[in-house]
């Protein structure tokens, strides 16, 4: 894996990757985001091999068995996993590939793929986060309390990533993704 680019986005769930991210494939055609594996529920609106690879737990396990992810994790009480072969493929054709995922999947990266650009995005306020949980209304009053439990143990290894980002505009935040993620070499 040496020609293309491998590059993780972490942050806390409601910081607002998917918006970031969707308005990256959009702007650079170079850029290929990797679909993951989950065993959570498909959400409303959310489309097999679009968002997701909707699994069993069953068929999760089978994958991590055959070797089948670059990481893999558990978040919140379901599984989520890089599938291998096409990160593997792209790279090989020199392509970036963007990876968006938790905390202890980065923390796999760095390890796996230690060339790898790592980058936190941040929110602008603890309580921003939470309200962009809430607004979000996908999410169960249970769901939400995890998730920003969660939040607060993915913010505090903020410091572990090459770059920390605040989303706090998002024409401003793109602007500061683009230039960390498009550095020559
Ligand atoms: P959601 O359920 O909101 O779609 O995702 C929950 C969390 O799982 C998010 O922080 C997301 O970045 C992360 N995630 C999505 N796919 C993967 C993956 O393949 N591996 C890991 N480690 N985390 C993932």
């Amino acid at each position: 894996m040496t020609n293309g680019k491998l590059m993780v986005l972490t942050g806390p769930s409601g910081v607002g990757k998917g918006t970031l991210v969707r308005s990256l494939l959009q702007r650079h055609s170079q850029l290929h985001l990797s679909i993951s594996v989950t065993t959570r529920s498909p959400r409303p609106g959310e489309v097999e091999g679009q968002h997701y690879y909707f699994v069993s737990r069953n068929q999760f396990s089978e994958m991590i068995a055959a070797g089948d992810f670059l990481e893999w994790a558990e978040f919140t009480g379901n599984f989520y996993g890089t599938p291998i072969a096409p990160v593997k493929q792209q790279i090989q054709q020199g392509k970036f590939v963007l990876l968006e995922i938790e905390l202890e999947g980065a923390r796999q990266i760095r390890n796996t793929f230690p060339e790898a650009l790592r980058i936190f995005i941040l929110p602008p306020s603890w309580d921003e986060l939470e309200r962009r949980l809430r607004s979000r209304g996908q999410d169960s009053e249970e769901a939400i309390a995890r998730r920003l439990q969660r939040a607060k143990e993915e913010i505090d290894a903020a410091g572990e990533f090459d770059f920390q980002i605040i989303n706090d505009d998002l024409a401003e935040t793109l602007k500061r993704l683009e230039s960390v993620l498009f550095i020559p070499g």
